[in-house]
């Protein structure tokens, strides 16, 4: 039987797509079925067909499957940021878990046995709500002419309101009501994307989930605000009001500390574009910058063997409006916990931390490591890693602004001829020419060729790869162990529960050694 569009059809769900929808089959058609979770008989209509699979929603859920749980946001559906809110948080993991197993197999070419041999169990979250240390609301005006902030729906530009995220710090919704009633007290207008017009384009804030310092930003459309010291203060009261709530407190490990809004901004951003900050910042009230700090963390033994248990070490990071900095604070520390211990830094080590962003890598490397060269392209995150540097006292961190794929094999040609020239060299250069440990973290799009050919020629004694996306980690792998380099342990991260999103760090060891 031929579908075709706007049939509906019964589908039992075997399967979980890429981007977890659901995948089954109706007559013999694959069919990818959005809001389905794996296990269930749902009645879906079909929304595209090409000739041997198509596409489908969801209409009704017929007979829901064992993983199916009541979402905790009642706007998952057309939010779109919530992939696998309906799936239970055991099963999201395995499906992570899975992912990245099979991107190793098929497309890294991993026997199966040996990857289910050197990956260790998913890191998953202790809560896996209320996480995210960053948000950016886009503020509008409804139908009714009325402000609100939420997010925008699905691949649209309409915002649909909401200032209760599953995912945002409990405290964002005190602070977006805030500034709502503040605009409407003073007349303060919604920037409107298809006229150019109106002031208020973005709320920003970001919590020190270890610090509790909350920064709240706005991005406006203009050089000022109307009346800025009424929103000051109108923030500044909410948050004395509310100090003694318990969403206004946060457990520091040893104590229980209050969240305090530290700092208030505006970010000028006048231009026609969706990128949302704009590069000026001003301070209305309190300090430029939070500040937030990792935990160096290390196994527990004997039976806790798979729990991390936080050593006295840390990394203190200063975090401007328009730093970079990772957005689930408890599973980085996990996620670079595990790159320090799959480094094996004993304190004699060179290390380059190629794609450093602020240096977050790279100053736990430091902690261990004789020396470590950071590789990172933005200019700004550079000057942070440096900041950053000074304000823990290592001084054993060197950092270069360029792209990994140009810094490095410049670098190592340059090197080389030196040494070839002089016949001898010292043991620095030496060493960081051939390091011993190299780390890297790329954007999805993963390592370029010609860096992971500077990488081969340098051969360092391990490597270490943490990657955002199985498919281009697989792609990588393959490279590097045709290059010479076996694949000895490996685990995966869930940093964004509820989404389709895992990180993955791996070891590599050069293999004639
Ligand atoms: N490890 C860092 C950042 C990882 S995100 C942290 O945890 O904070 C990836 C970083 O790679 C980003 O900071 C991005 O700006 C940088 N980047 C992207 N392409 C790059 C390239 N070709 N060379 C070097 N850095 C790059």
């Amino acid at each position: 039987m031929e579908f075709k569009k706007n049939d509906l059809v019964e589908v039992e769900i075997e399967d979980i797509g890429q981007d977890g929808e659901g995948i089954g089959k109706a007559d013999g058609y694959t069919l990818f079925v959005k809001d389905a979770v794996i296990g269930d008989r749902v009645l879906a209509r079909i929304t595209k067909m090409k000739k041997n699979y198509g596409y489908a929603r969801t209409e009704k859920v017929l007979t829901p499957s064992s993983f199916r749980v009541e979402p905790k946001c009642r706007f998952h559906r057309q939010c779109g940021g919530c992939q696998i809110q309906a799936m239970s948080y055991e099963r999201q993991l395995a499906f992570k878990q899975d992912k990245v197993r099979n991107n190793l197999i098929r497309i890294g070419g991993f026997p199966a046995e040996q990857i289910d041999a050197v990956m260790e169990p998913i890191v998953g979250m202790e809560e896996p709500w209320h996480y995210r240390n960053k948000a950016q609301y886009p503020v509008g005006c409804d139908r009714n002419g009325r402000i609100v902030t939420g997010f925008y729906a699905g691949r649209t530009h309409d915002i649909v309101a909401n200032t209760d995220c599953a995912l945002g710090a409990p405290e964002n919704r005190l602070i977006l009501e805030t500034v709502l009633s503040y605009m409407e007290e003073n007349n303060v207008t919604a920037y409107d994307e298809k006229t150019g017009k109106g002031l208020v384009r973005h709320i920003l804030i970001r919590t020190g989930f270890a610090s509790g310092e909350i920064m709240v930003c706005l991005v406006i459309n203009g050089k000022k605000l109307p009346a800025e010291e009424k929103l000051v203060e109108k923030l500044r009261r909410a948050a004395e009001k509310e100090k003694r709530s318990s969403y206004m407190r946060l457990d520091a490990g040893h104590e229980i500390i209050e969240k305090r809004i530290v700092s208030i901004s505006v970010s000028i951003n006048t231009e026609r574009t969706n990128v949302i900050m704009g590069k000026e910042i001003r301070t209305l009230w309190g300090q430029d910058a939070i500040e937030d700090t990792l935990r160096i963390l290390e196994r527990g033994r004997g039976a806790e063997k798979t729990e991390f248990v936080p050593t006295d070490d840390a990394v203190t990071f200063r975090i401007s409006p328009l730093s970079f900095y990772q957005v689930n604070l408890r599973q980085t520390e996990k996620l670079y916990s595990l790159a320090l211990e799959y480094a094996g830094l004993t304190g004699k080590e060179t290390v380059w931390d190629l794609y450093c962003g602020i240096g977050t890598i790279s100053l736990f490397m430091a902690k261990k490591a004789k020396q470590v060269y950071g590789v990172e392209v933005v200019t700004q995150a550079i000057e942070d890693a440096k900041e950053n540097a000074r304000l823990n006292g290592i001084t054993n961190a060197e950092f270069y602004v360029g792209k990994a794929e140009e810094v490095l094999p410049e670098f190592y040609e340059k090197e080389t001829e030196l040494q070839d020239d002089n016949g001898k060299s010292d043991a620095d250069s030496r060493g960081k020419l051939h390091p011993d440990v190299i780390v890297v973290d790329p954007p999805r799009k993963g390592c370029d060729e010609k860096c992971l050919d500077t990488m081969l020629k340098m051969q360092p004694k391990r490597i270490v790869y943490v990657s955002c996306d199985p498919a281009t980690l697989a792609r990588d792998l393959k490279v590097l162990c045709d290059g010479g380099y076996e694949l000895v342990r490996g685990r995966c991260v869930d940093q964004f529960g509820q989404s389709v999103h895992v990180e993955t760090v791996v070891l590599l060891q050069r293999k004639d050694m």
